[in-house]
């Protein structure tokens, strides 16, 4: 029942991604790709305050790659750069199987929480968050 729910979760998001497209001008931008899979992804995001007023993602991937990366968007967006940072971790965390993180923030992001079972996968779902961080790094080492 459970995975049934999670599954229309994930598909719900591939068929209908949330904040596709590029932030312009954006503040931070990255890629990466995932070659195991023939995923590619383009974060791009625009800072307001020191928070990230707008967060979206582009490219190609499969339904669990997209997923994630639409739900990510909805997850960090309103953050600051330590505060994404942090929920970042967590997830990625979470996806080397480690204790899942604040239960109440994960929501949707417990839907891939059984794509741990198929490990092959996993570069798939933590793509986006991979390239979202790298994108917040490159952003802290140009400001220092
Ligand atoms: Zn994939």
């Amino acid at each position: 029942m459970m995975e049934e729910l999670y599954q229309e979760i994930i598909l719900d998001h591939y068929r209908r991604p949330r904040n596709k497209g590029k932030a312009e001008p954006s503040d931070i931008s990255a890629h990466d790709s995932n070659p195991l899979c023939g995923d590619e992804i383009d974060v791009t995001a625009k800072l307001v305050d020191d928070k990230i007023a707008e967060l979206k993602f582009d490219g190609k991937g499969c339904a669990i790659c997209t997923a994630s990366a639409s739900i990510m968007t909805q997850k960090l967006v309103g953050k600051t750069l330590p505060e994404a940072t942090q929920f970042i971790d967590g997830f990625l965390n979470m996806m080397r199987g480690a204790v899942p993180f604040g239960g109440k923030e994960m929501g949707d992001l417990k839907a891939l929480e059984g794509v741990l079972k198929f490990p092959v996968r996993v570069k798939c779902a933590t793509l986006a968050w991979n390239t979202a961080q790298q994108g917040i790094q490159e952003r802290a080492t140009k400001k220092s």
